[in-house]
């Protein structure tokens, strides 16, 4: 089974009393080892589509299940946010704390998984700043170490990289895949929302593509370009215009 199967999904809000369809019949699956990104149009429920993988929201229609590795269907899905949410409040130390004190891991052995965490998205020695003291990347970064922190089998990124600058941006797509290498570490897989289709391209083993809201499934594919992937070959432009055609 695979690690996550998306079956049929569908989400209906009601707006002003009159049913308002965000998505429907989204089918998909996600499995062990694999970098999945959901392209689509803004306002076609990506968002909504990974909060309900994510357990934030619940679908409508359809079915989500999780098997694990061992088969068991207890799998830690967590996620990463455009916008960060961080607690302002909160020192970076603390913000990667949160979820293992929601898992009720006792202080110490937080604190020693979130240093770990914190080393390696690259933040040793920022443990006690606050994120306003934070630039955008680094902000993110805290993000990711959150994240990984609580041990995920599933990572749930939504436009991660949206509100950084280009470089930056860049950067932290290479550390991302470079971490996402690392066989010791989580996350057996990814399932990242983007609406920039070269990014999509760059980082996933497969590219889903959903329609204008209400989102559909319009294309499962699967990107078959060696790693890492150079951005200004022929073949990677090839690939981007590929998807952008299945969209236009
Ligand atoms: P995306 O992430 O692809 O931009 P979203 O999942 O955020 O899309 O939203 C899909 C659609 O649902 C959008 O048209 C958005 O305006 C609408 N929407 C999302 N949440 C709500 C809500 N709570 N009430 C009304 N409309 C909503
Ligand atoms: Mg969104």
């Amino acid at each position: 089974m695979p690690l996550l199967r998306a079956s049929n999904l569908s989400k209906v809000l009601r707006v002003n009393g009159n049913p308002f369809p965000i998505l429907e019949g989204i089918t998909f699956d996600v499995n062990d080892n694999e970098f999945v990104c959901i392209v689509g149009p803004s306002g076609s429920g990506k968002s909504t589509l990974l909060r309900m993988v994510a357990g934030l929201e619940k679908p409508t229609g359809g079915k989500i299940s999780f098997t694990a590795k061992n088969g068991s269907s207890d799998v830690v899905v967590s996620m990463v946010f455009q916008s960060f949410a961080l607690f302002p409040w909160l020192t970076v130390m603390e913000n990667v704390c949160v979820g293992l004190e929601a898992k009720n891991v006792p202080k110490e052995a937080r604190v020693k998984t979130a240093s770990r965490y914190i080393d390696i998205v690259g933040l040793n020695g920022f443990e006690d700043a606050y994120p306003k003291e934070l630039s955008g990347g680094m902000k993110q970064r805290v993000g990711i170490a959150r994240s990984l922190a609580v041990g995920p089998d599933l990572l749930c990124m939504d436009e991660p990289f949206s509100a950084l600058d280009v470089l930056t941006a860049q950067g932290l797509r290479d550390e991302v895949l470079t971490l996402w290498h690392q066989d010791e570490l989580p996350p057996s897989a990814v399932l990242m929302v983007t609406h920039n289709l070269e990014e999509a391209v760059y980082m996933a083993d497969r590219v889903i593509i959903i329609s204008q809201r209400p989102g559909r499934m319009i294309s499962d594919m699967t990107i078959e370009l060696p790693r890492p992937r150079d951005r200004k070959s022929p073949e990677f432009l090839d690939w981007v215009d590929q998807v952008f055609s299945k969209i236009v």
